[in-house]
């Protein structure tokens, strides 16, 4: 296959830009695609674009704006084959993963907000005793800066999309630069569908400098970031000096509290998946196991049994469990953290260093790694304390519900966690306590649009992917006229 070139997305046209940067393909490790490397006049440029439609389409009945999300997604259902096949050469991930979740996701997020806009409603309220009537009324915001991270592509950079441009905004984009060909190939469907130019737009580089341009971009009033806490904490000093909307969307450290009750049945495939799916690439995975002790040696021994049986390998395969993880610096950051478990002493169970990885000719210097169970770690360990974003997983046991909660809780983050038993009342319990922004209680990863999603402590700040994200991307006005 030729080398993709990727171009901008402005003003409903590809435009080709002076600079590229190599994008790698995570299974071989070779360059397969060029990609734009943006600064300042490109992001100039777009929110140019942006303002200037903003004027049409923010006045837009909702009906109309439903029309061509809708259209988008139907056209988007229609090339989930060949979209997937992108994304997983742009992540590493395996294809058929990208198509039984990522793709259908996107589809999805354009269909839910395509369908809300229609059915929402305005807030009043009678003052009887004064003689008055408030309404509220909400607006778009403006041009959204929207930043978005390389470990669901699409299906993070719709549910920002999405959102925005069917409340009325209009957006420019900056996909992580990692994962650009995917998002490059959805703007040929936004024209198809005929997403008016510039409502969409798409810029393409690297974080520090078309992303840093954007956040400070005085023309864009909101920003919604998905990414690491480190990086939002840099963006949120830059955006302040401009009273900036800020979403973010971060990191986690999500606990798993397994009692000794719990349907193991159930609870071990699934805890399998909610580790190392996507190669632990996702902000919801679970990456410390807690496991009340008359269970723990019973868990451990089937957890790593089973989790040996995965199989890592090619990303077309579809018996590939896992892909391969995005770039070679990042499979050097997770292996990092084995080799200190190492060094503190831990037992690493199985995977990395332990089992043998043979990689067929063609992947064998790809960015693969086994899946990889620690156990025996000390209370402090920053395996337990740092966002390691990879297949890597530790298994923790505990003796009663209070240190199960406490430990759940001794991180920085507070994105997501897990809880098992088959005790009703203990699960309500247990999950109320969990300082996180979602529970699965007897399950991982079932979500409903219509209930809120984000994180608390230093997992995020708003909530967004959800219906009520369209808070956000919108500016509530109360009237209140006296009779
Ligand atoms: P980063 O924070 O490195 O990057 C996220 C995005 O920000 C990328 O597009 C990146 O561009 C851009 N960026 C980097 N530096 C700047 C800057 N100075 N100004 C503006 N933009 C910038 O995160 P990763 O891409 O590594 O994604 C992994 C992280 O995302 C993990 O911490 C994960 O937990 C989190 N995440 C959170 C989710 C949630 O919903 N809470 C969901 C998914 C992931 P580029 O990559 O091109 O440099």
């Amino acid at each position: 296959m030729a080398e993709v070139v990727v171009s901008n997305f402005i003003n409903g046209s590809f435009v080709p830009t002076s600079s590229y940067i190599p994008s790698f393909d995570p299974s071989t490790g070779k360059v397969w695609a060029k990609i734009p490397d943006s600064g300042q006049d490109e992001i100039n440029m777009a929110v140019s674009a942006a303002q200037t439609a903003f004027k049409t389409w923010s006045v837009k009945p909702a009906e109309e704006r439903s029309k061509v999300l809708m259209k988008i997604a139907d056209l988007l259902e229609s090339r989930l084959a060949e979209i997937a096949e992108l994304e997983s050469r742009d992540q590493g991930k395996p294809v058929w993963l990208a198509k039984a979740v990522d793709i259908p996701r996107a589809v999805y997020n354009f269909r839910v907000f395509a369908t809300s806009i229609l059915h929402d409603t305005n807030r009043s309220s009678v003052m009887d005793a004064v003689g008055a009537v408030n309404y509220t009324v909400r607006d778009p915001v403006g041009v959204a800066g929207l930043i978005s991270p390389w470990n669901l592509p699409l299906y993070l950079l719709t549910f920002k999309i999405a959102p925005a441009i069917a409340t009325g905004n209009t957006v420019v984009a900056k996909p992580s630069e990692m994962t650009s060909v995917s998002a490059w190939k959805l703007c040929e469907i936004f024209n198809e569908a005929g997403v008016p130019p510039g409502v969409i737009n798409l810029v393409f580089g690297v974080g520090p400098k078309a992303g840093e341009a954007l956040v400070v971009h005085p023309d864009v009033p909101l920003i919604s970031f998905t990414g690491g806490t480190v990086t939002a904490k840099r963006l949120r000093t830059s955006a302040a000096p401009f009273c900036k909307k800020l979403s973010l969307e971060l990191g986690g450290k999500n606990p798993a509290v397994i009692f000794a009750d719990a349907d193991m049945d159930k609870c071990i495939p699934t805890t399998i998946r909610s580790s190392f799916v996507n190669q632990g690439e996702i902000c919801l995975c679970t990456s410390r196991i807690y496991v009340e002790r008359p269970a723990y040696q019973t868990f451990l021994k089937k957890f790593i049994e089973e989790t040996k049986k995965l199989k890592v390998g090619n990303p077309k395969e579809d018996s590939s469990f896992m892909g391969a993880l995005i770039s070679k610096e990042h499979l050097e950051k997770v292996k990092g953290y084995v080799k200190i478990g190492v060094e503190e002493g831990a037992t690493i169970s199985c995977g990395e260093g332990v089992d043998t990885l043979d990689l067929p000719a063609g992947i064998k210097d790809g960015y693969f790694m086994r899946p990889t169970v620690i156990t025996d770690l000390k209370e402090n360990s920053r395996l337990l304390k740092e966002e390691i974003f990879g297949p890597v997983t530790c298994v923790v046991p505990f003796d009663t519900e209070e240190e199960a909660i406490m430990k759940a809780n001794d991180v920085q983050y507070g994105l997501a966690a897990t809880v098992w038993t088959q005790d009703v009342s203990r699960l309500h319990r247990v999950s109320r306590k969990i300082q996180v922004g979602t529970v699965w209680a007897n399950c991982w990863l079932v979500r409903d649009l219509n209930m809120p999603f984000g994180g608390m402590k230093d997992s995020g700040i708003g909530r967004e992917g959800c219906v009520e994200s369209m808070d956000f991307y919108t500016e509530q006005k109360t009237i209140c006229i006296k009779l």
